[in-house]
């Protein structure tokens, strides 16, 4: 299926709108609803239901009542397994509905919401359900006086709650989502009030695959009430997060009421270099990409740029041509690359940097909104601005790289380490030695080399230093989602 074979009806009406909880979708108790508006218009597209804390209450005690005693706790790892692929077969099979609704809800081009987002999710569930068979433990010969068997169990934590950001709403929710089913944990999930449409439907998906009631509850409303509580709810075993970092220390502090496990993906500033010996017609390609996709609202954006002077003019030139290129617009419009950016309130914070970014540096191109209607912004290169600028240490999440200019690796190591972040980086070079040698000293929790930006459900993703706790994907999320019971059996006859 392609874009263009596929009729899109953008007016037809939202199925979803309501909480999902038990099973069955319902209305918030006090029968709150607010606006979910589409980026690209500024028009609403419909209401949806406000969860509360009472809300979250209820969605915590169908999952904990699903995790003890519902068929889920009594599902073989096969069935489990069986369900959560299917899950990304109906989500493969919606592609074009899901795709309309993330592109409403978010602004993202409809090519990339249904090409890119869809498959990618759906290749979360596809690839973690094998984890449901395979989370085994060891045997342990001990050395203890006596005699004894002992081995070690990996088991489910029980309820988690999930708090996903607005940027990637859909596939964000699914890092979260496919691991923690397939180590058989219940989950009660918060989208951002922004963008909760793709959630819900995934919600009806689940059902559909054959999730009992209670496994997978979703909770609309906003952070300071539905995503506070579900942080500091004393049965929620463990809160998984990605947002800010100012977010992630508030979910810090609501968890520490019940010690519960915290994995946080929060923000970053990644630092992309570009060495003399690089290829500089893909260095050029990659990094544009690198921080215009998805309109730079990507935690692994690559928003600060370091060239190495004798390359330096040609890559600027060449990213200012890009830049100038790209087609920003609505979504639904299929010659559009980039979309707006998703909210209001999102579009007055990167336009207020871009006012911070005209007193700190140069601009090489953009830094203006487009047209009067939506929250579309020029892809924007700042150039020129000192090491300790706003623009440089602060994430502007939106389509806004920062260039410097560097002439030794010692140099360049110190300025992109010099950041409280540590989320991702890239390196474009044609020599092996400079490839591994940057890649190992670079303070980031993955390194693209000779590319930016490639996601694998295989490949660990999350950050060091202030760009959070835990990884998503590849093996290692298992851990995140699992807990270690040590079994010591005295065989003494
Ligand atoms: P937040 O970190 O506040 O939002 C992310 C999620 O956390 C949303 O679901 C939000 O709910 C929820 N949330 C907010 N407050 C709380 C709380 N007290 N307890 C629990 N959950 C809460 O990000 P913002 O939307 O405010 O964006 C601000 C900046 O954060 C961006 O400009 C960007 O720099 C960064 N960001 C980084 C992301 C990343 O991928 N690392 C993703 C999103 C933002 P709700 O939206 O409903 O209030």
């Amino acid at each position: 299926m392609t874009v263009t074979d596929t009729p899109i009806d953008v007016t037809a009406p939202i199925e979803h709108t309501q909480l999902l909880i038990g099973g069955e979708f319902v209305d918030a108790l006090d029968g709150k609803v607010f606006d979910t508006i589409n980026p690209s218009t500024g028009e609403v597209i419909t209401q949806v239901a406000e969860g509360s804390a009472a809300d979250v209450d209820r969605a915590v005690a169908a999952a904990r009542e699903a995790f003890e005693n519902g068929p889920w706790a009594r599902m073989k790892p096969n069935e489990r397994a069986a369900a959560i692929w299917r899950l990304g077969d109906l989500l493969m099979a919606d592609a074009a509905e899901m795709g309309r609704i993330e592109t409403l809800d978010q602004g993202k081009p409809y090519a990339y919401a249904m090409g890119g987002d869809v498959p990618s999710a759906a290749g979360l569930f596809h690839y973690m359900s094998g984890f449901a068979t395979k989370l085994e433990g060891s045997t342990i010969p001990i050395s203890a006086p006596g005699n004894f068997h002992t081995y070690t169990r990996r088991e489910a934590l029980g309820v988690v709650g999930l708090i996903v950001p607005w940027n990637f709403p859909l596939t964000i929710s699914a890092w979260k989502l496919a691991p923690a089913l397939a180590a058989g944990n219940t989950v009660v999930l918060k989208p951002a009030e922004a963008t909760p449409l793709s959630a819900l439907r995934l919600g009806q998906l689940a059902l559909e695959a054959g999730f009992p009631p209670g496994v997978f509850n979703v909770v609309n409303g906003y952070g300071s009430t539905v995503g506070q509580r579900l942080a500091e709810h004393p049965g929620v075993d463990k809160v998984s997060f990605t947002g800010s970092t100012a977010t992630g220390r508030r979910i810090l502090d609501a968890a520490k009421g019940n010690l519960k496990r915290v994995t946080l993906e929060l923000g970053g500033k990644s630092a992309n270099i570009i060495f003399p010996d690089a290829d500089i017609e893909a260095a050029i390609a990659g990094s544009s990409a690198g921080i215009f996709y998805n309109a730079g609202q990507a935690c692994a954006a690559a928003s600060r740029l370091y060239v190495h002077d004798a390359v330096y003019d040609e890559v600027i030139a060449g990213m200012a041509e890009k830049a100038q290129q790209i087609k920003v617009g609505d979504g639904f419009d299929p010659t559009s690359e980039i979309g707006p950016v998703a909210s209001k309130e999102h579009f007055e914070r990167v336009s207020s940097y871009l006012e911070v970014g005209k007193g700190e540096g140069e601009v090489v191109t953009g830094g203006a909104r487009i047209g009067e209607r939506g929250y579309f912004i020029e892809p924007t290169i700042f150039a020129g601005a000192a090491a300790d600028s706003r623009i440089i240490k602060e994430e502007i999440f939106g389509p806004v790289v920062v260039a410097t200019r560097f002439t030794d690796t010692d140099e360049v190591l110190a300025q992109a380490n010099d950041t409280r972040y540590g989320l991702a980086s890239g390196v474009w070079t044609s020599n092996v030695a400079t490839a591994h040698s940057v890649a190992a000293r670079i303070q980031a929790g993955t390194v693209w080399v000779n590319s930016y930006g490639v996601f694998d459900p295989s490949m660990p993703f999350g950050g060091m230093k202030e760009s959070g706790w835990g990884r998503e994907m590849g093996h290692d999320v298992m851990h995140d989602y699992t807990d270690v019971k040590t079994v010591c059996v005295n065989i003494d006859g």
